[in-house]
């Protein structure tokens, strides 16, 4: 057993670290605030190969696995540039096209993921269902030789910065009759698909949207996969990379809030000639959220190295801890941060409140702290389904 990265991994984290640090929380925070989008750090990570790492050669990618790219989510949201859509296009999409796509989607749609230059969201959450993924209301009927989508999809992130929607829709098998998932790759363009931006209390570049789904056709070649048997495992294809990645993003936050309000605690000075930090009140809740974040990361090293060795039923538990631990991590670090720094954690200028909202959704999204106790209880402890 090695806790080591490969020099390769080591340089990859070094790399992408003076990248995140030459845009930084304050480049961030500024974008979100005037509504618009990290653009020019997205095209830069892109062009470096850093959102492509996972991404087999051929396509033009990086060749590396999830571990890779949960460096890259982790040393960018360590940076103070926690981005999404590192989860939904290159963590999802790309890895569900990379395992169930046809050739010619991987051609079509992989080349540009891996430059940045595409993004592909993914749209399975509905109003209606919530965390219930087998009420799906969305369905795809065909339609000559397309298909023909009608639904509604909610909080989907990044629709207005993406070329095409992932879409969970359900189908009817021939066979059956049943109805039973399909993913659809939607052009943002195409007629019958609108949105409507959220408004969410998340300081972030990043946004999140209703869409309607209504008598979308796409062409038969949409479907992802040769055939519709393709559906539920490309959907699961997804979710490991999703749970990893969004934890590498916690954990990554997590250690810049600890660093930000390290810095501040070490130097402040209101007590005579001490530092805050040699107060204990203030510095053990700051290493007690940091020993929290170094556990999150260790079960996400795990999780990445089991997911990347093909190992995935296993890698669906520890990806679900990983996620768990991170979430709870990064709440509690960037909570106690803004503690610590006393009026100066609540100013956008120290730029730790403003990770408040993201952490806070870290822990209901894209899988609820609750629906993974559920998961570990079932799969883990043996109980009962509990719903
Ligand atoms: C910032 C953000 C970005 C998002 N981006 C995307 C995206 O890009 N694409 C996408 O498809 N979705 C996205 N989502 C949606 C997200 O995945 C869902 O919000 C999440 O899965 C929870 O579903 P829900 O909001 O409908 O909650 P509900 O299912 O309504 O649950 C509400 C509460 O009840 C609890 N609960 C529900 N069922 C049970 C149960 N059986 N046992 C115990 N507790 C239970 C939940 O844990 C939760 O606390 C995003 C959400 C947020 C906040």
């Amino acid at each position: 057993m090695t806790f080591d990265l490969t020099p390769e991994q080591d340089q990859l984290r070094d790399a992408v670290r003076a990248l995140g640090r030459r845009y930084g929380h304050g480049y961030f925070v500024e974008k979100a605030k005037a509504g618009e989008h990290t653009t020019e750090l997205w095209a830069e990570a892109g062009r470096l190969g850093y959102l492509g790492v996972n991404i087999p050669t051929e396509y033009g990618g990086g060749g590396g696995g999830i571990t890779e790219l949960a460096i890259v989510c982790e040393e960018l949201a360590a940076a103070g540039c926690p981005l999404l859509l590192l989860v939904v296009s290159p963590a999802i999409a790309a890895t569900v096209l990379t395992r169930h796509g046809t050739e010619e989607q991987r051609k079509r749609h992989l080349p540009g993921l891996a430059d940045g230059s595409q993004k592909i969201v993914f749209a399975i959450t509905e109003p209606e269902a919530g965390s219930n993924f087998h009420r799906l209301g969305t369905v795809a009927r065909r339609d000559g030789d397309g298909w023909l989508l009608n639904g509604r999809k909610c909080y989907i992130s990044g629709v207005d910065e993406a070329d095409h929607v992932l879409v969970v829709a359900r189908t009817e098998d021939a066979g059956t009759g049943k109805l039973k998932p399909a993913l659809f790759l939607v052009p943002t363009d195409t007629p019958g698909l609108t949105r409507s931006k959220l408004d969410m209390e998340i300081v972030s570049p990043e946004n999140q949207f209703l869409l309607y789904l209504d008598d979308v056709r796409v062409p038969a070649d949409a479907l992802v996969g040769e055939s519709l048997d393709a559906g539920l495992p490309a959907l699961f294809a997804g979710l490991n990379p999703e749970r990893i990645t969004v934890a590498a993003m916690g954990a990554g936050t997590g250690r810049y809030a600890i660093e930000r309000a390290s810095e501040y605690t070490a130097t402040r000075k209101v007590w005579g000639g001490r530092s805050i930090g040699s107060h204990q009140g203030v510095s053990h809740p700051l290493a007690h959220a940091a020993v929290q974040v170094e556990l999150a990361r260790l079960m996400i090293q795990k999780a990445a190295t089991l997911y990347d060795a093909g190992r995935d039923l296993e890698a669906g538990v520890t990806g679900n801890m990983a996620k768990y631990a991170a979430g709870e991590a990064a709440a509690l670090a960037v909570d106690t941060a803004v503690q610590v720094l006393g009026g100066a954690g609540m100013t956008t200028e120290y730029g730790v409140a403003t990770l408040l909202g993201a952490v806070r959704a870290g822990r209901i999204a894209p899988v609820s702290r609750e629906m993974i106790l559920n998961f570990v209880a079932q799969h883990v402890l043996g109980q009962d389904k509990s719903y």
